[in-house]
Order: structure tokens, then sequence, then C-alpha cells
């Protein structure tokens, strides 16, 4: 015969103060678990261990609830081995469930595996906790119950669990809705398993003899009701806290990352968003074998509009084109980039007429007037286009529009232009030039030629100008005409002119002590005579070589010389103020003006060649040469002609009173050495003589 089982009371407001509790654990529990991926390493333990610690309270208090309301008197204590093991078994399963979500990424079989650990967790607690009260005979279990109980926590654990994901922080109406809803799910999940767990324990009545104590224990009962939520809310407290902390930081972070990438003018996305979408967007298209447009939008005359304007009407101009270019590209990334530049990028796979089109119409809308302070303000755009992957890798897109764009401007802007390689061969080539250069002064690359200037009556040789040549590593001789400009306009020349001015002085000693005495003409560029201490290193190389000043010629070009810089003008004096011979050198080529040239202390002028070279063919040539020959003689300076090839033009410059000639017809510029060998040996390219002064005696002189 089986002995007499225990009829369980149940009493209603314990069932629902077991939900209750139950509930709020979960509430807890769940709170914490979501958005658990998106938080660090050491918080995300914490809160997976709270989580647990909150469906573990939340489980025991609604059991001892249950269970409080009857009499068990038979029971005088309970296992405390077997109480702890019921509280970690919550704690386990709901650790293990957190654990298998955060681990990779979200799948059924991942939720399943998380709902079977909570579940078991959740059931085997009251089972253990029910076993903890111990007592002769034991609990005779119904095991369909038991495994309902099990089901039924799976399942519920399982929906709570797929409404809260740990991969998102749920934030939002909707999102509170839904974690109540699985609060409210898992609670009674909770309390349900545990009422299904003690159902299936049947315990035997002679466990209820003796004293009756309500739940088998005072002390447990009156700590698990009062302690389990106090506990609770105190978790919900810091879960709130926390949330509230991380909120705080994440707006802040939110803002942060809103201006790092949006132009605070126009609000589009910048350089850095656009450059970074771009990336990707390059490698969707690389995956789908699909081309990409890049349009460099840039505003022509945007200066002008805040000149005339204002700088507020040009930025309401600017915010104007941003809007504009929006609208016509909803779907497409637009950036603005720069002061008047925006970036536009055509993801759908374009096709050359379609850029085009959209290039058309970009240009339509920024032309349309925009309507500023009541005024209407009017400007067009240039359009760069480049195309990926046809114009070249990612990183060079956005600078093959940019050639692009440069190419529509020097077409007089108002139009679009698609990239070309020959935009950029020769930019590429300049870039590789200006490297070489930086490093060639370094290297020792350079080396001065001179060329013979010729005495006219006589035919002999007074002097020559110093012509700077590059000996390229790789490309062997190259132009001054190639690097000088290049140099000037990257801030190498001055002290590539240093170098020439150096140079010279220790050429002109060196011929000294061969017993030559030359003088020698050096080219100045408008950058050096901006140097306020040109002629102090002049005056320095001239005494460090013991050369008297009259040696040195300064050739200055003619639009340099007649520049009104006071600065400039300044440096001319103080060099013509040291002896040092002055000519303007490409005259004819500026605008000379005759005031300008009468007050320049100039000793010398020198012919273009480019006049020189229509002598025999042009009248007005003639005209010109015979004009400036009689202008200089009457301003008591020396006239020189460079570039004379052929003996007529010699005939007819000596013919209009050329002093001193120059060109090919004579002699190349050549290496010094060269120089010496033909003064020397009288070996030179023609039979020229050198004047007699020009050999003898080598005095030095010093410079104060
Ligand atoms: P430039 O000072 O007018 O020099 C005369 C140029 O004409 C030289 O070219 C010379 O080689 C060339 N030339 C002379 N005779 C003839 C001829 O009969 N026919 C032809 N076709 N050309 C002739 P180069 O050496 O290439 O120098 C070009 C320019 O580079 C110079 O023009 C000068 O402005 C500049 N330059 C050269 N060396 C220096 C330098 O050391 N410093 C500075 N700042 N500029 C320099
Ligand atoms: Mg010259
Ligand atoms: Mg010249």
């Amino acid at each position: 015969m089986s002995p007499p089982f225990l009829v369980w009371g149940l009493r209603a407001e314990l069932l629902t103060g077991a939900v209750c509790v139950g509930v709020l654990g979960a509430y807890v529990a769940l709170r914490l678990m979501r958005g658990l991926v998106t938080v660090g390493i050491g918080a995300r333990w914490r809160r997976m261990a709270c989580a647990g610690l909150a469906l573990a309270v939340g489980g025991g208090s609604a059991h001892v609830l249950v269970i409080s309301g009857e009499s068990l008197p038979g029971v005088s204590g309970h296992d405390a081995a077997m109480l702890g093991a019921a509280f970690v078994a919550t704690l386990v399963g709901a650790l293990a469930a957190q654990i298998l979500l955060v681990g990779g990424v979200r799948s059924p079989a991942r939720l399943i595996a998380a709902a079977l650990a909570l579940g078991t967790g959740l059931s085997a607690s009251p089972w253990l906790a029910l076993l903890a009260l111990g007592g002769e005979p034991g609990i005779a279990w119904r095991g369909t119950g038991l495994a309902a109980a099990w089901m039924l926590a799976c399942v519920g654990a399982g929906a709570a669990l797929l409404l809260v994901p740990v991969s998102s922080r749920m934030q939002g109406s909707g999102g509170r809705k839904q974690l109540v809803q699985a609060a409210i799910l898992l609670g009674v999940t909770l309390a349900g398993t545990d009422l299904a767990v003690i159902i299936s324990a049947r315990v035997p009545v002679a466990l209820g003899a003796g004293p009756a104590t309500p739940g088998g224990s005072d002390w447990l009962t009156l700590l698990t009701l009062f302690g389990g939520p106090a506990l609770l809310a105190l978790l919900l407290l810091v879960a709130m806290l926390e949330d509230r902390f991380r909120d705080l930081v994440a707006n802040a972070r939110d803002e942060l990352q809103r201006a790092t990438y949006t132009d605070t003018l126009t609000s589009l996305p910048n350089r850095l968003l656009f450059e970074e979408r771009l990336k990707r967007a390059a490698h969707r298209a690389d995956r789908g074998q699909r081309r990409l447009a890049l349009l460099f939008v840039n505003v022509d005359g945007l200066k002008g509009v805040n000149e005339l304007f204002g700088q507020n009407t040009g930025d309401a101009l600017l915010r104007a084109i941003g809007q504009r270019l929006q609208a016509l590209c909803v779907r497409e990334l637009v950036a603005r980039v720069g002061g008047d530049e925006f970036l536009l990028l055509l993801e759908d796979n374009p096709t050359v007429a379609e850029v085009s089109q959209r290039a058309a119409q970009l240009l339509e809308a920024i032309a349309r007037p925009c309507s500023i302070n009541r005024r209407d303000v009017v400007v067009s755009a240039s359009i760069g286009i480049s195309v990926y992957p046809e114009h070249g890798s990612l990183a060079r897109l956005v600078p093959h529009a940019a050639a692009a764009l440069h190419a529509a401007k020097d077409m007089g802007g108002a139009t679009y232009c698609f990239f070309e390689a020959s935009m950029v061969t020769g930019k590429r080539e300049e870039i590789e030039l200006l490297r070489d250069l930086r490093s060639a002064l370094e290297n020792n690359e350079f080396e001065l030629y001179y060329q013979p200037k010729i005495h006219a009556p006589s035919g002999q040789i007074t002097g020559a100008e110093a012509l700077l040549r590059w000996h390229h590593p790789r490309r062997g001789m190259i132009s001054p005409l190639v690097f000088i400009p290049l140099a000037e306009q990257n801030g190498l020349i001055n002290a590539m002119g240093n170098w020439v001015i150096e140079d010279a002085c220790r050429q002109i000693r060196a011929w000294r002590m061969q017993g030559l005495r030359m003088r020698v003409a050096i080219n100045l560029s408008m950058h050096q005579l901006r140097q306020p201490d040109l002629a102090a290193r002049i005056v320095a190389a001239l005494k460090r070589n013991r050369l008297e000043p009259r040696v040195l010629t300064c050739e200055i070009t003619e639009s340099i010389a007649m520049d009104d810089n006071q600065g400039t003008l300044t440096v001319i004096k103080q060099l013509a103020a040291l002896n040092l011979h002055l000519s303007i050198d490409d005259f004819g080529t500026g605008y000379s003006n005759l005031s300008c040239l009468r007050k320049l202390p100039a000793t010398e002028i020198k012919i273009d060649r480019g006049f020189v070279l229509d002598l025999e063919t042009s009248g007005d040539a003639r005209a010109i040469v015979d004009a400036v020959v009689k202008l200089a003689q009457a301003l008591g300076l020396k006239v020189v002609a460079e570039g004379v090839e052929t003996e007529r033009q010699q005939h007819l410059l000596s013919q209009f009173g050329c002093e001193e000639l120059q060109g090919y017809l004579f002699a190349r510029p050549m290496s010094a050495q060269a120089l010496a060998h033909w003064a020397m040996n009288h070996e030179g390219p023609r039979s020229l003589a050198f004047r007699p002064s020009l050999f003898g005696e080598t005095k030095t002189f010093d410079v104060t």
C-alpha cells in the first residue's frame, strides 16, 4: 500500500504574489540582458551575473511564496546544500543561456539551446528546493508533471529570449513594450514552472507529523519574502542607472560622430564620411561587377560672391547649392568636401550617357538664380567626372575627378568633363621631378654651363653667362626652362640661386688661378630679389673668393625689373650700389615703362631672342631692335643681343649698334672646363679670340 500523500492547498493570493515577484525578477533579468553584446566585456559579465541572480532570486521568492501557504509540520529545516543547489541551478541556467546568445550570430539553433539551458535551470530549481525539505519518507515524483514543468520552462524561456535580443538596446516605446511583454511571459513561466513542479511532488503525509511550520522554516520564508523583492529592486535600480549612464555616453558619442562626419555649413556628409562610404561602395561594385561614377562639383565664382555680397551670402549660397544637389540625388551620396567643392557618388552602375545627363541636370540646377536676402545670386559650376573601375583604382578616383574638373575649368567652366589619362600624365611627371629636385642640391646634381658673350665690333669674347644645368640621374640633362619654374613654385629657388652665386664666384676664382680673368653674368629669379639679404650674400661670396664686384653681372628679366614692388627695387638698388653690373634680360617681352627703365640702376639690356629670330624676315622686328638700341644708347645702356644663330643676324645687329652678341652662332653653353680649354688652347667651337685683357695678372681684390 502506498503511503497517503499531502494535498497542496495553493492559495490564490500567494500564487498571485509568486507571479508578481517572478515578473519582477524576469523584468530585471531581461533588462540586463538586452543589448548585452553592445557593452564592453567587463560590463557584459557583470550584467550576465546580475541577470542570473535576478532570475534566481525571483524564482526562489516565487517558490517560497507558493509553498509558504502549505503546512509541512514534519519539516524542521532545509538541507542548506540542496537549497544552494536550487539557487545555483537558475543562476547557471541563465548564465549558460546568455553565453550561448552572446557567443555568436543569433540563429534558431543558438536560441533553442539557450532556451533549453534557461528552461532546465528554471525547472531544476524548484525541484531541488523541494528535495531540500528532506525528511523521511522522501517525496515521490510524477514524471509526467516534471516533464511538463521542464517543457513549460523551456518554451516560456525561449519565447522571452526571442522577444528580447542581446544584440539590441530596443530603445523607444516599442522596445519598452516588448520588454514588459517578455518579462510578463518569463515571470508567469517562472511561477508556472514552480507550480508544475510542486504539483508533481507527492509529499508523504508522514512529513506532516509534528508541530506545523509554514513552508518548513520561518527564517527562510521571511528572508525570502522581504529580502528577495528588496534585492530585485536594488538590481533594478542598478540596471536603470547603468542604462541611463550608457544612454548618456551613447548620445555623446553619437553627437561626436555626427560632428566628425558632417559638414557644419550644409549638414551634408563631409569628406571623411564620403571616403568611408566610397570605400564600401567600391567593394560592393567589385563584388557585383558594377560601375561607380564620382562627380566632383566646384562652384564657379564663389570668391566673387563673397567679395561682392559678403561671406554670409556666400555661405547661404553654398547651403542652397547643397540642398539642390541633395534634391537631385535623393538616393545618392552627396558630400561637401571643401570651400566650394562637393562630391557626388552615383552607385547604380550608370552608363556614360546617364552620368552626362545627371551632370547636365546638376549644372542646370546650380545655375538657377538663388534668392538670398531678397537678392538674386547667380553662379555656375564645373564638374569633373571619374568612373570606377575604368578610370583607375579607388585611391585615384577623387584625384582623377579633380583633374577632370581642372580640365572643365580650363574650358571656361560651367561645363562637365570626363577624366582622360592625358590629364594627369604631365602632372605625375611634374610631381616626380619635384621630388627629385628636392634632393638634387644635396646630391650635387647641378652644374653651371657658360655661354660666351662676344664683343660685336671686334668679335672677341668679353665674358660669359652662367646657365644652370641639372644632371638628372635617370633622365639626363634637364633644361632650366623645365626645372626653374618648378623650383620657383615650390620654394626651392632661393637655395638653388644661392648655390649659383657661390659656384659662379668659385669658378671665376678657379679660372683666375688658371690665368683667365672672366666676367660672368648670373641670372636672378624674382624670388631671390625678394630676399633682403641677397646683396649681403653676394658680397660674402665675392669676399670669400677675393673678387671685385665688377666681375659679376646680375641678369634680371624685364618683367621683374619693371615690377613696382618696393622690396624688389630696394634689393636691385643695393646690388647696383655694390658696383655689380645689372642687366635687363629678355628685353621686349615685358611691358617696359620708360620712366621705370630710366630709374633703374641697370647698365645693360639684353634684347630677347624672339626679336633676333625674326630679324631676317620681319621688318617690324628690325624696327623694334633699331628703336631699342637707340633708346638704350640714349639712356647710356649697353645693348646685348641673345640668340644669334646666323651671320645675317650678326651683321644686322652690328649695324644697329649692338655692342655684344650671344648665341649658338658663336658658342653654345659649355662646361667651365671646356671654356678654359678653349681660352688656353685656342681650340674653340669657332675661331674666336678671347679679349687679351681677359688674360694676365691674377691680382686679388678685397671687398670691404
Ligand atoms: P636666359 O637667361 O635668357 O638664357 C638664354 C637662353 O637662351 C639659354 O637657355 C641659352 O642656352 C639659350 N640660347 C643662347 N643662345 C641661343 C641661340 O642661339 N639659340 C637658341 N635657340 N637658344 C639660345 P637655357 O640655358 O635653357 O636657359 C633658359 C633660361 O633659364 C634662361 O634664359 C634663364 O632665364 C633661366 N636660367 C638659366 N640658368 C638660370 C639660373 O642659374 N638662375 C635662374 N634664376 N634662371 C636661370
Ligand atoms: Mg639670362
Ligand atoms: Mg634671355
